[in-house]
């Protein structure tokens, strides 16, 4: 037995054990279903350089799932001790998304395809949760990943008052899915999204895609952790029937 199934049953033994399987799973998008990270933080690193705002691209993964105002905040209240207008918030993510838009089409994450392939043909709704509303990616999806998302299942930034780590977006998943949190899978790869799981009280994978190292996503809760998409999808099985026990 590996180590992963063995962390599956020790969460089992505690009071949240799925009752009859897993019904549902939610994901995310970003450095889940696209290998868009790198374009999202070089897209910020770039606004940010711009306006003369002091900052590294690699801080911009530590802010995923947030939204575009309260990543832009942050920058403020550094630089200037104050939060952003909402008009300063509103043009300047109008700039990091044209700038993202202009880096072309992300890749799809390697391993994605067989990873939903698999929750599909096992029965299990899948539901969009992101805390994205790029258009330039989102009206790919059904595109990209046929057959997957049935209309209507996903949650989108804008449908939430509150981004990731707030678990509003995953809540809002669990109503589309008609889902109770035992019932469903998160499958994330920032911490914040896999806080925003956790609260929400789902079983929630954090799957490694970026820089980010495996401890953060432990330490914001993920019951399991994969070291990448590939892995991820290779193991899904196991673990879709270790909830059947
Ligand atoms: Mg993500």
């Amino acid at each position: 037995m590996d180590k992963e199934i063995t962390s599956v049953n020790l969460h089992f033994a505690g009071s949240n054990k799925p009752a009859g399987g897993v019904k549902a799973a939610l994901i995310d998008m970003d450095g889940v279903l696209y290998d868009s990270m790198k374009n999202h933080t070089a897209a910020w690193f770039r606004m940010a350089t711009e306006l003369g705002i002091d900052c590294t691209r690699n801080e911009f993964y530590a802010y995923e799932g947030m939204t575009g105002a309260a990543t832009i905040n942050i920058l403020f209240r550094r630089a200037y001790g104050r939060d952003a207008s909402p008009e300063e918030a509103k043009a300047l993510y109008a700039r990091k998304v044209q700038y993202f838009i202009e880096m072309g089409e992300p890749a799809l994450m390697p391993g994605a395809t067989q990873m939903l392939s698999t929750l599909r043909d096992s029965g299990i709704t899948c539901v969009l949760v992101t805390g994205s509303g790029q258009h330039s990616i989102l009206d790919r999806i059904s595109h990209d990943y046929p057959g997957i998302f049935a209309p209507g299942m996903r949650v989108t930034a804008l449908d939430v008052t509150h981004g990731k780590p707030d678990p509003e977006p995953y809540l809002k998943g669990l109503q589309l899915a008609a889902c109770q949190p035992s019932e469903a899978i998160v499958i994330e790869n920032a911490p914040l999204g896999v806080l925003a799981g956790h609260r929400a009280g789902c079983f929630t994978v954090g799957v490694t895609t970026g820089p980010i190292p495996e401890a953060e996503m432990t330490g914001a809760g993920a019951d399991i952790v994969y070291s990448s998409m590939p892995e991820f999808a290779q193991k899904l099985p196991t673990l879709i029937n270790a909830f059947k026990q």
